[in-house]
């Protein structure tokens, strides 16, 4: 027996399936997962000692690689000083203001003001809190698909692992939380307006992930987000604009620094980060224009707090990881991704296996039988052929290569991805798109 293996029976015993975030189980995949014991640059070790050239990067936070050594040394002169002081430190002041730097340098206003928290899950719960507070109404527009974090409301039609297991919602959320959620199909534009009609002045948001990366990939279709905020506005509505995972992956703003070239002119009202702004340590945030977000306490009516929040070794992490994303980190992200994609579109054609890709900036993920239509919403990525994908997966992975787990969730590179990386995934990828195109379904 294998030491993960063993791990994991002993895993399963004291920890309900195993994991503590389902995904992780590898449920959809099958198998053992690897229990990690070393993360380094691009590489994984997992606790047999195998070595993993690394595409989920801890689901986004490590822009720059594991480890990265000028991160690592900001914990460690952080932790000299304290691990939590549970008041006010420069540290929470000066990460705010990197955040509103990089999002005000696309368009100048877009944010006065962010709050910190620990978990994205916590920083959409607030998001929401705060527009029912700000517009007297109960109800939110979510799309299928969309992953927000596991907050009751948000769980409905969810994406990521509510998606890989194919769950409809949770239970535990009472219908009366579950009647307050409206949920659509992304991209539909239609739907968004008939919802409004028929919920005349209830609806106090739309919640949207910037890109969906949580069902895969799905590229917004071009002006959809925009689409999205005029019509909030024009009904009363707030949106709020989900970054957790895209913000400041795919550009040094995030999916609102890669789009809002060609649909200039607007802000969302609410943005919402986590992920890289930790640089791998607990820390989110919430943010909006002052007026919003002075609706939170101490100043306004919506309460809000954490022992933890704007922990000072998470505020380490954070700062350190936003200030070495410079340009030339996001160029080589993208030159790596796109270097990618044209592999597998070299060898997919040369096999004729019906697959596509759909990306979002640097992001992107790979699905089978959906070459005719791609995939623009939920339904299209549910009627994908996930067994393929699962044979896709654990031949990468014998090859030393770690994908999600999941046919549901992104690929993340980082900016530590050099060349021999790169040449290990892209010499397992022949032999696994092959075994992709031979997969049966069970
Ligand atoms: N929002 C999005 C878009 C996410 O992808 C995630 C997590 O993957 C969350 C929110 C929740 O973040 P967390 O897992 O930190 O609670």
């Amino acid at each position: 027996m294998s030491i993960s293996e063993d791990l994991f029976n002993r895993s399963r015993a004291v920890i309900p399936g195993g994991v503590n975030s389902p995904v992780r189980a590898f449920n959809s995949v099958g198998g053992v997962p690897p229990f990690m014991v070393e993360a380094q640059g691009p590489y994984l070790t997992d606790a047999d000692g195998r070595n993993y050239v690394d595409l989920v990067m801890s689901w986004g936070p490590a822009l720059l690689g594991h480890r990265d050594s000028s991160v690592v040394e900001a914990v460690h002169k952080a932790v000299e000083h304290g691990l939590s002081f549970g008041a006010s430190t420069e540290a929470e002041v000066e990460l705010a203001e990197l955040v509103i730097e990089r999002i005000n340098a696309v368009i100048p206003g877009s944010i006065d003001q962010i709050r910190m928290v620990s978990t994205g899950t916590e920083a959409t719960m607030t998001a929401i809190r705060l527009a029912r507070g700000y517009t007297g109404r109960d109800k939110i527009i979510k799309f299928a698909g969309c992953y927000h974090g596991h907050v009751d409301a948000l769980l409905s039609e969810a994406g990521s692992g509510v998606a890989t297991l194919a769950m409809p919602g949770s239970a535990g959320v009472t219908a009366a939380t579950a009647a307050e959620t409206i949920v659509l199909p992304y991209n539909d534009t239609q739907a968004v307006q008939r919802a409004f009609e028929q919920h005349h002045g209830q609806i106090a948001a739309i919640i949207t992930e910037a890109a969906p990366c949580n069902m895969g990939v799905v590229t917004p279709e071009a002006g959809f987000n925009r689409f999205l905020h005029d019509t909030a506005h024009e009904n009363g509505a707030l949106l709020i604009f989900d970054e957790v995972l895209t913000g400041f992956r795919v550009s040094s703003a995030g999916y609102w620094g890669y789009t809002t070239e060609d649909e200039g002119g607007w802000a969302p009202d609410i943005f919402t980060f986590g992920k890289v702004i930790g640089g791998g340590m607990p820390i989110a945030a919430l943010g909006g224009k002052r007026e919003v977000m002075e609706y939170l306490a101490p100043l306004g009516p919506v309460y809000q707090a954490g022992t933890l929040s704007g922990n000072p070794i998470s505020l380490a992490a954070g700062i350190a990881t936003l200030k070495a994303a410079t340009e030339d980190v996001y160029q080589t992200i993208n030159q790596r991704s796109e270097e990618l994609q044209k592999a597998i579109h070299s060898y997919g054609e040369k096999l004729g296996l019906n697959y596509s890709i759909q990306h979002a900036g640097n992001l992107f993920s790979l699905s089978f039988g959906t070459a005719e239509h791609g995939v623009h919403h939920y339904d299209d990525i549910k009627a994908s052929e996930t067994f393929r994908y699962q044979a896709f997966f654990h031949s990468m992975l014998n090859s030393g290569v770690y994908l999600p787990p999941s046919a549901f969730e992104a690929w993340f590179l980082s900016a530590s991805h050099n060349d021999t990386a790169m040449d290990r995934i892209l010499s397992a990828l022949p032999e696994a798109l092959e075994e992709a195109a031979q997969a049966q379904p069970a």
